[in-house]
């Protein structure tokens, strides 16, 4: 397959489950993750370097501290990361469930990290929630009954957080409340065909649209807040699995992708699984929240 006009690989990475995405405007570079590999990635865009931070276990999402260093979702809880690399558990999330493991997460505003969990080994139905880490390490479970819980972002405005668990095939909305950092009135917003992929992650632009990656979906599709579909971009790879707005602009989207579950035959079909992605889709990001202590 020819590769989709305006999509260019910004690193041929080959990684098993690319993931995660985050712009650290500090840095200019973008941090990303390979899950089960259990690496952080820090590609910067300038030089085109990539440098993999192993953390001994899988990681289902980083993201930047104020404080320097990186917050982490790992198979284990949420972790601390200081600027040399070393990190602490500061929750546990889940330790009774030996096959659960932390998935996607984001930060809001007032800096508290969001991430979920799901059962890795079985993908069992409801085995999963999502967590909010306070700032003072406090961990609340927010939902239950979540299956793979997956991207999530905030509108522009934070009166709304949008939320992935993706064998439901859709996104929901919840009314958000950013001085508390709580989740109300949920309502089905968008519903995705199976046929056309199931949703993964996700970013929110600066128009207020969700860009939501397919995982198996060949591609990214870009809504109004109303759920109107606006717009698809094809990706050369199935298994695109996130996406997340960087560059000194917030102009370049970066897309990462999966290897994970292709055969030889699709390998061989689509050699750039794996890869991480950029393009410029006309329209700006929101610069990325920090976890905030
Ligand atoms: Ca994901």
């Amino acid at each position: 397959m020819s590769r989709a006009k305006g999509v260019e690989v910004a690193l041929r990475a080959g990684a098993h489950l690319g993931e995660g995405p985050v712009w650290d405007a500090d840095r200019r570079v973008l941090l990303w993750v390979d899950i089960l590999a259990g690496i952080v990635h820090r590609f910067d865009p300038a030089s085109g370097r990539d440098v993999s931070i192993h953390v001994g276990q899988p990681v289902g999402a980083a993201v930047p501290r104020v404080s320097g260093g990186l917050a982490l979702a790992l198979r284990d809880g949420f972790a601390l990361m200081d600027v040399n690399g070393a990190y602490d558990l500061v929750a546990n999330v889940e330790l009774d469930l030996a096959s659960n493991r932390m998935n996607d997460g984001k930060c809001d505003a007032a800096g508290r990290y969001w991430a979920g969990t799901m059962d890795e080994a079985h993908s069992r139905p409801g085995a999963g929630s999502l967590y909010r880490l306070d700032l003072d390490t406090t961990v609340t479970r927010v939902l239950d009954g979540v299956t793979i819980s997956n991207g999530l972002d905030w509108s522009p405005d934070g009166a709304t957080m949008y939320y992935i668990d993706t064998p439901t095939q859709g996104i929901d909305a919840y009314d958000f409340d950013a001085e508390i950092g709580e989740i109300a009135n949920s309502r089905r917003i968008i519903d995705i065909d199976p046929a056309d992929g199931a949703p993964d992650g996700m970013t929110v632009d600066a128009e207020g649209y969700l860009w939501v990656a397919l995982w198996g979906g060949w591609g990214l599709r870009r809504y109004a807040p109303t759920g109107a579909l606006d717009r698809f971009v094809a990706m050369p790879v199935s298994r695109v699995t996130s996406c997340a707005f960087g560059g000194a602009d917030l102009g370049d989207l970066y897309v990462t992708s999966a290897q994970r579950a292709l055969s030889k035959d699709e390998l061989a079909a689509q050699p750039l699984a794996g890869s991480l992605f950029r393009l410029r889709p006309g329209v700006s990001g929101l610069l990325p929240h920090p976890f905030g202590a």
